[in-house]
C-alpha cells in the first residue's frame, strides 16, 4: 500500500510517500511560502503557490515523476487538534472535516491549514481514502485529575479550556518501540518519554497509555523549548497586560522569543551547547534552566506512573545531544538513574540503552518517526474501514 503523508502548515506543506509493505520512503518534500506575497505595496507578487490546492498540484506532479504508473492508495493527514472527540485515527468524510473545522478555535494556526489540505485532496482525488491522525489523540487517556485546570468550571464548559497534550503520535510510536526494545508487551510499559525537538514535551506512560503530559491547552505549557517559555506564573501575563502589552505581544513573546532563544539568544540546541562549551554564561544558564525543568518533570512523572521502569529520550535533541542528556541524567541521581558516559556519547540511528547496569531503571534513546507512524495508522484505518 502506498500512503501519502501530508503535514499542512498555514504557509507550508510537508509530504512523504511511503510503501507500507516495504517500510520505505519513496519520495518526500517541503513546499513553502504558500500564499505568501513578496510583501510589496498593493497586490504584492506571490512568490510561492497561491494556495494549498496549487501546492498540491506541485506535490502531485513531483510524486508522479517518482511513482510513474503506481497509484497512491490513501492519504494520511497530521491533524494537530482532535479536541475531546478524537482518540483514534479516523477515515475522513464531510462530517469529519467539519468536526475538525469546528476545533479551529482550539488550534487557530494549525487546524485551518489541516482542513485546507484535506479539502484540496478531496477536490483533486475525490475517491482517495483520507485519514486524519491527531496529535492530541494519544492523550485522550489522561485522567481528569491530570487534564483539569484549577479554574472555574465555565472555562472548561464554555471554552473547552483543559489540558489536551500534543506530540501524541510521537509519544505513542516511541512507547511501542521502547517496549519492544525492553522485550515487554506495551500494556506493561510504565515509563517517561521525553520528546525534545524545537517543541518539547514529556509524557507519563502507565500500562502503555498516556496518563500525564507536559503540554496543555496549547503546546506552550511545560518544558523550556527552542522559542517557547514553557511553564511560568500566569500573573506575569496579567502584570504585563496592565503595562500595555496586548494579546499579540504576549503570544509572540511566549511562543517565539522565549525558551532557549530568550535565555541564550539562539533557539538551536547545537549552537547553545557550543556556546556554553566556549564559556558563554548565558548559554550555560539556558542549559541549566532547560535541563532542570525537564529533570523536575521526570521526577514528577515517576510518581504519576507509580514508579517508572524506563526513561526514554527522543526527537532532535533527545536523539542527538549527548551533552543535554548528560545534564539531565546527572540531576536524576535521586531516582537511582545513572547514564553510561560511553554509551551516551555513541552516535547511532538505532534504539539503544544508554544507562549503566547499575542504573535503577534503563535509560533509552529511541528515534521517533512521526511520518511512519501516520502512514501506518492511515493504512490500518483504511484496512479497518
Ligand atoms: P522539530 O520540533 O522542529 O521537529 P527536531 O526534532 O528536528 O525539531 O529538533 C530540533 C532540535 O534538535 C534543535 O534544537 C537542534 O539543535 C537539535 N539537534 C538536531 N541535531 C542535533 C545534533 N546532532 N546534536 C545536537 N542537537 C541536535
Amino acid at each position: 500500500m502506498l500512503v501519502l503523508v501530508i503535514n499542512s502548515g498555514s504557509s507550508s506543506l510537508k509530504y512523504q510517500v511511503r510503501d507500507i509493505a516495504e517500510g520505505s520512503v519513496l519520495t518526500e518534500g517541503l513546499i513553502e511560502r504558500i500564499g505568501v506575497s513578496n510583501g510589496g505595496q498593493g497586490d504584492g507578487e506571490v512568490v510561492g503557490p497561491a494556495d494549498h490546492a496549487e501546492a498540491l498540484e506541485q506535490v502531485g506532479a513531483a510524486i508522479h515523476e517518482v511513482l510513474g504508473d503506481r497509484q497512491l492508495d490513501a492519504v494520511g493527514h497530521r491533524v494537530v487538534h482532535g479536541g475531546e472527540r478524537f482518540g483514534e485515527p479516523v477515515l475522513i468524510d464531510n462530517e469529519i472535516t467539519r468536526a475538525i473545522e469546528r476545533l479551529n478555535p482550539l488550534a487557530p494556526l494549525h487546524n485551518p491549514a489541516n482542513v485546507l489540505g484535506i479539502r484540496a485532496i478531496t477536490k483533486k482525488w475525490p475517491d482517495m481514502p483520507q485519514v486524519a491522525v491527531f496529535d492530541t489523540a494519544f492523550h485522550r487517556s489522561l485522567p481528569e485529575h491530570a487534564w483539569r485546570y484549577a479554574v472555574p468550571d465555565e472555562l472548561y464548559t464554555n471554552h473547552g479550556i483543559r489540558r489536551y497534550g500534543f506530540h501524541g503520535t510521537s509519544h505513542e510510536y516511541v512507547t511501542n518501540r521502547a517496549a519492544a526494545l525492553l522485550d515487554i508487551p506495551v500494556e506493561e510499559f510504565d515509563g517517561v518519554i521525553a520528546h525534545l525537538g524545537n517543541g518539547a514535551s514529556v509524557t507519563a506512560i502507565r500500562g502503555g497509555k498516556s496518563v500525564d503530559t507536559s503540554m496543555g491547552f496549547t503546546p506552550l505549557e511545560g518544558l523550556v523549548m527552542g522559542t517557547r517559555s514553557g511553564d511560568l506564573d500566569p500573573s506575569i501575563l496579567v502584570f504585563l497586560a496592565r503595562t500595555g502589552w496586548n494579546a499579540e505581544d504576549l503570544d509572540s513573546m511566549l511562543n517565539r522569543e522565549s525558551g532557549l532563544k530568550g535565555l541564550a539568544g539562539n533557539n538551536d540546541m547545537r549552537s547553545v551547547v557550543e556556546a556554553a562549551e566556549s564559556g558563554d554564561s548565558r548559554a550555560a544558564t539556558a542549559l541549566a534552566v532547560t535541563s532542570y525543568r525537564l529533570a523536575k518533570y521526570i521526577g514528577g512523572y515517576h510518581v504519576a506512573v507509580g514508579g517508572a521502569k524506563a526513561l526514554v529520550f527522543t526527537a532532535g535533541i533527545g536523539e542527538n545531544s549527548h551533552q543535554f542528556r548528560a545534564l539531565v541524567g546527572e540531576k536524576l541521581g535521586a531516582l537511582g538513574i545513572e547514564l553510561d558516559a560511553g554509551l551516551n556519547s555513541e552516535r547511532s540511528k538505532e534504539p539503544r540503552v544508554i544507562s549503566t547496569n547499575a542504573s535503577a531503571i534503563p535509560v533509552l534513546v529511541v528515534p521517533t518517526d512521526e511520518e511512519r507512524a501516520i502512514a501506518e495508522a492511515t493504512a490500518a484505518a483504511v484496512a479497518a474501514g
